[in-house]
């Protein structure tokens, strides 16, 4: 079975190609703000405007037409309405055109499917920190649960503002950990941590008061040793609670060598195995789509024109798990 994964949930534009024996396609193009976050509609424009180019592009790396699949799959929700409104309709207009099934797949669950797909991950606890979601989630009785969550804003957000706030330009993530780099150092900073549930914003809030008083990159250190210790933390309950031998990792801020560092050392001291995707895979790409797609078409799944809507607070934990 070949299937087409179509992601536009935020600010990447993803198609991606898989088969049941191998990944044949993966192209993207990300909009990159000249400055400040994300506009919803600018982002949205950039979707439209890259999707017959990244069409064509998949087709050739794949070799093989559309019209030779057996499946369009594409991120129904959670995101950014403008966005997914792009993805939806890439995927109607194919699927009527060559009379395609489709279906519309859960962003965080693809996370999930790829990540064991291209790792050895059976059945982890996964921790999914990007831009727009950071959630801990469980296999239990045919759900993914929500184990624990962010209560305000995505830790890869709290980067991404905190980046700004220090005059760096998007995304923040990766100029943070360059800066972080520098020292062994720590500011004492509040710790983010509610049982098993995450709140990022007043963190955020706290190191910007510091910012001109203390070096950026003792600033950038202290964030990210508070942020990423209670995402660890949280995962470590979670797998406790579980009885889980596997972690993984996953998202956007899973590029972070020091988040990975913290989490491999956990899992070692608990004897459990932790993964992490290829970091294509980790952000945001249009063949995570194309997998979850394949999985759940399998499973006899398929995405009718008239529930094809878009699905922005869409939650994983309302999907049953059929595949
Ligand atoms: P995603 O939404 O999954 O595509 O991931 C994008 C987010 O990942 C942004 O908020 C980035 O700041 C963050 N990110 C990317 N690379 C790194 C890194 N090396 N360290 C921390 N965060 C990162
Ligand atoms: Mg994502």
């Amino acid at each position: 079975m070949k299937v087409l994964g179509i992601e536009s949930t935020a600010h990447t534009l993803g198609l991606g190609i898989v088969s049941d024996e191998e990944i044949l396609a993966n192209q993207k193009d990300m909009f990159e703000p000249e400055e400040g976050g994300i506009h919803p509609r600018k982002a949205a424009e950039h979707h439209y405007q890259h999707a017959m180019e990244l069409l064509h592009n998949v087709e050739q790396e794949a070799d093989m037409e559309i019209n030779e699949l057996d499946g369009i799959a594409f991120a129904q929700g959670p995101g950014i309405p403008q966005c997914l409104d792009i993805g939806a309709v890439i995927a109607r207009t194919l699927s009527d055109k060559h009379g395609i099934p489709m279906v519309g797949i859960n962003h965080c669950l693809a996370h999930i499917s790829i990540g064991i797909r291209t790792t050895d991950a059976e059945d982890p606890t996964t921790l999914y920190l990007s831009g727009g979601n950071s959630q801990i989630l469980d296999l239990r009785s045919g759900r993914y649960r929500i184990v624990g969550e962010t209560l305000d804003i995505a830790l890869g957000n709290a980067l991404d503002k905190l980046g700004r706030k220090m005059g760096y330009p998007h995304p923040g993530g990766p100029e943070l950990e360059q800066l972080a780099e520098e020292t062994e150092e720590i500011v004492e900073l509040s710790y983010p941590i509610k049982g098993m549930d995450l709140s990022f914003s007043g963190l955020v809030t706290e190191t910007q008061r510091k910012i001109g008083d203390v070096d950026d990159e003792l600033l950038a250190n202290s964030f990210q040793e508070h942020a990423y210790a209670a995402v660890v933390e949280a995962l470590e309950r979670a797998m406790a609670q579980e009885g889980s031998e596997e972690a993984l990792l996953t998202g956007g801020v899973a590029m972070n060598s020091r988040l990975r560092e913290m989490v491999e050392k956990m899992c070692e001291q608990r004897g459990a195995e932790a993964y992490v995707p290829p970091p294509e895979y980790c952000m945001d790409n249009g063949v995570m789509i194309a997998e979850q797609g394949r999985l759940e078409m399998k499973a006899g799944r398929e995405t009718k024109l008239e529930d094809s809507e878009k699905r922005p607070n869409w939650r994983p934990d309302e999907v049953d798990v059929e595949w």
